[in-house]
């Protein structure tokens, strides 16, 4: 496999220079000329890690950042990890990326996810409240970008570590960027445990990553007058008949018929329709199974007259992480450190499902409590965030060390 090798800086993005300055972090350099003593770091502005991470969280979730469009986020956390020491550089596919330790061999990554699910004109003003931070995304996922900001000055502080460890930000998370960065980042680094950072779900560890299929039905017809042409087909009757039939054929496995458009005026015959379907499973061949039923009953159920064209919006691979492999104890052991329970254990889809589609040991960790995910109304609690914060510090440390090997 390939290192990962940095695109190099654009110079259109003149707010990336003193963050892209840098092909590649050279540890003995950075000692010499950027490395901040730790306390300087944290003391400057005189505030706790759990405080620094708070208003890191709160300054990027006051950033715009839909799915496509996390120019701007990725700017402000490029310059975030600058400050801390590290010599992030961006991508070809609009990651942010900094790498600690030897510049050889495959590394440990750590990655958080920049794009949110809401569209750009969402208004966006987060704030703290006594005990919790509140806004779009708050934990989902800047509370991760701003940990990944935590682990940098750590990492630049401290000696380099032994094995690499690479601290990613990464796009295409959510909706329909179906893993986009996270793929790139693979294709460009050489892994060998994959850490996913959110904001929400201390106490569960995500050892194996459902896999999900995306697809849009899009119905075309004739259209016409809703009398004068009355029974011409409609692409909208024909979306609520083939998308109730795709419903039933799923057959209990998951299935959701999320956005639905279609038609022009209430008195005209639509001349088209569409819906976007999400199917999930954590079994990879019982999700084909499950496309190919839906897909089967969208064709059976589409009139004549009415064109159906099906296309695949996006594929998430599902796949897991053995409970006993080294990485999964790692952060068990993190947590004992922290003084956090064991975690209950079990499956979701982020970007670690990237790393578990390619066989690859992925987890997903998160780094405090919260709720209301994808709402406007969102929000983290604070008091979690330090424990959760002690046990992600123990699990990059362990991963620096480099994780014992499997087998
Ligand atoms: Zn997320």
């Amino acid at each position: 496999m390939r290192r990962w090798a940095p695109a190099a800086d654009h110079p259109a993005r003149p707010g990336l220079r003193r963050a892209g300055r840098s092909a590649r972090h050279r540890p003995e350099r950075d000692a010499d000329l950027r490395r901040r003593p730790r306390e300087g770091a944290e003391g400057l502005d005189d505030l706790s890690a759990v405080d620094r991470v708070a208003a890191d969280a709160l300054a990027l979730c006051a950033i715009a950042a839909p799915t496509g469009a996390e120019e701007e986020r990725a700017r402000a956390v490029a310059e975030r990890l600058a400050e801390a020491g590290a010599a992030p550089a961006r991508d070809a596919a609009g990651n942010v990326v900094a790498r600690f330790g030897p510049d050889d061999g495959p590394a440990a990554i750590v990655a958080a996810h920049l794009d949110t699910v809401f569209p750009a004109d969402t208004p966006l003003e987060p704030r703290r409240s006594p005990g919790a931070l509140h806004g779009p995304g708050i934990g989902d996922d800047c509370l991760g970008l701003a940990a990944l900001a935590h682990v940098a000055r750590r990492l630049a502080a401290g000696p380099a570590p032994a094995h690499p460890v690479v601290l990613a930000a990464t796009v295409g998370e959510e909706g329909l960027g179906d893993l986009r960065g996270a793929r790139a980042l693979l294709d460009a680094c050489a892994c060998d445990a994959f850490v996913a950072l959110e904001g929400h779900g201390r106490d569960t560890l995500q050892t194996a990553g459902i896999g999900s299929a995306r697809l849009r039905a899009r119905f075309t017809g004739p259209g016409g007058h809703s009398w004068g042409d009355r029974g011409a087909p409609s692409a909208v009757h024909a979306l609520l008949a083939a998308g109730a039939r795709a419903i039933a054929a799923a057959g209990g496995a998951h299935v959701n018929v999320g956005v639905v458009g279609g038609g022009t005026s209430v008195n005209t015959i639509a001349a088209e329709a569409a819906a976007e379907i999400d199917l999930r499973d954590a079994d990879d061949a019982a999700l084909e199974a499950t496309r190919d039923r839906v897909v089967a009953a969208l064709r059976a159920a589409t009139p004549t007259g009415i064109e159906l064209v099906i296309e695949p919006l996006g594929r998430r691979p599902a796949g897991s992480t053995p409970p006993a492999h080294p990485l999964v104890q790692a952060a068990r052991a993190a947590r004992r450190a922290a003084g956090l329970p064991p975690a209950e254990e079990n499956a979701s889809s982020t970007d670690a499902n990237a790393a578990l589609g390619r066989g690859l040991p992925a987890i997903c960790l998160g780094l405090t409590h919260g709720a209301d995910a994808h709402r406007p109304d969102e929000y983290v609690e604070l008091e979690p965030l330090g424990p959760g914060l002690a046990a992600l510090e123990a699990l990059i440390d362990a991963l620096g060390r480099g994780l014992p090997q499997e087998r």
